[in-house]
């Protein structure tokens, strides 16, 4: 008898989440990233115990169609890619298919989702990745994913989680990041009852930023917008008055994602040169736009890491429009100016 088989699909999806549910905060990342995906206005994330005990994100955007719901939970099923030319052009956040079966093999999830047929809502429950019901349901247009008892089936991971308060911070830091990605969807995020954040979705950063670090921050912060063939380039950067002692007040979004690029932030602190105390560093949201094809996303599960493939033309972008705002505010000494 041959010794190699193929893995059961609740064996590899548990083996997924491995990669793709490192904690709490991914389980939150994948859903509102789903939520997004799915064109959603406003978008409430609700968590309990750190999200331990519940992660639930309800969203208004287009749904789930009933005949697609046990499909959405296996393991590859996208409705966001479906050839390898796609792969090179991805404008959505996901594209894997990898992360409602990998959430839903190592919790207990409850997913109510009505797409615009009104009133065939259905409800699927998956326990452990077995699915344990799969019902009509009323519900208005949206989904709503609840995601209970994570890990509870891999003692292992349960383990390794740290405090309430470190896994809600992870949570919190995404959503805030998300937030100032997505100016024009209304976030909520509410932990044990409390509200931590709620922003308005009218589409106004400064707003968002105002609602993330506080109205004084908002208050010093500089625009910049500037672009060349391949990208467009729009953000905020603090005064350099307003520094942090790291980079984590430095969020990058690339055509709706967010990401972390040491390019991207040498490029940024390049252009403040001189201006920052040794070891500060600015608050800065920075968005770029531009042709999928010239960005690799596929780098990594958790989509945190690209590749552009254009690099060396974007830093001179980012330090060319990051200086020339300094320079306008008189920052940098200008050459019309005289300086
Ligand atoms: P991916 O996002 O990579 O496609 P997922 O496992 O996260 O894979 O989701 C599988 C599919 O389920 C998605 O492609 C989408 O069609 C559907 N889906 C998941 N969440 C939502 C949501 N909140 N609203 C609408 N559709 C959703
Ligand atoms: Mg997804």
């Amino acid at each position: 008898m041959s010794k190699i088989k193929v893995l059961d699909e609740q064996l590899a999806n548990q083996i997924a989440a491995g990669e793709v549910v490192e904690r709490p905060s991914s389980v939150v990342k994948e859903l509102v990233e789903n939520a997004v995906d799915a064109g959603s206005t406003t978008i409430d994330v609700t968590i309990e115990e750190g999200g331990l005990s519940l992660i639930r994100v309800t969203d208004n955007g287009g749904g789930i169609e009933a005949s697609d719901m046990q499909t959405a939970f296996q393991r590859h099923a996208t409705s966001k890619i479906s050839t390898s030319s796609d792969l090179f052009r991805i404008a959505s956040l996901g594209f894997r298919g990898e992360a409602l079966p990998s959430i839903a093999a190592v919790s207990r999830l409850t997913c109510v989702s009505a797409d615009s047929n009104g009133g065939l809502a259905r409800r699927l429950v998956i326990e452990g990745g077995h699915i344990t019901a799969d019902e009509p349901a009323n519900a208005p247009q949206g989904t709503d994913m609840s995601v209970r008892d994570l890990f509870y089936n891999t003692p292992a991971r349960l383990k390794y989680m740290k405090s309430i308060q470190t896994e809600l911070g992870h949570i919190s830091d995404y959503i805030n990041r998300l937030a100032l990605a997505h100016p024009g969807i209304a976030f909520t995020l509410k932990h044990n009852g409390s509200t931590l954040l709620r922003t308005m979705g009218t589409g106004d950063r400064l707003q968002v930023i105002a609602a993330v670090y506080g109205t004084s921050a908002a208050k010093a912060m500089l625009a910049f917008t500037d672009s060349d063939s391949d990208y467009e380039l729009t953000g905020y950067t603090s005064k350099p008055e307003l520094t942090r002692a790291n980079r984590n007040g430095i969020t990058v979004v690339v055509n709706g994602r967010y990401i972390r690029s040491h390019a991207v932030n040498q490029a940024l602190l390049q252009a403040y040169h001189t201006l920052l105390p040794i070891n500060r560093f600015p608050l800065t949201i920075l968005e770029l736009g531009m042709h999928p094809g010239l960005l690799d996303v596929n780098v990594h599960p958790s989509k945190m890491e690209v590749r552009f493939s254009k690099e060396a033309e974007l830093r001179v972008l980012i330090e060319r429009a990051v200086k020339a705002t300094l320079t306008a505010q008189r920052y940098i000494p200008g050459a019309s100016t005289g300086g």
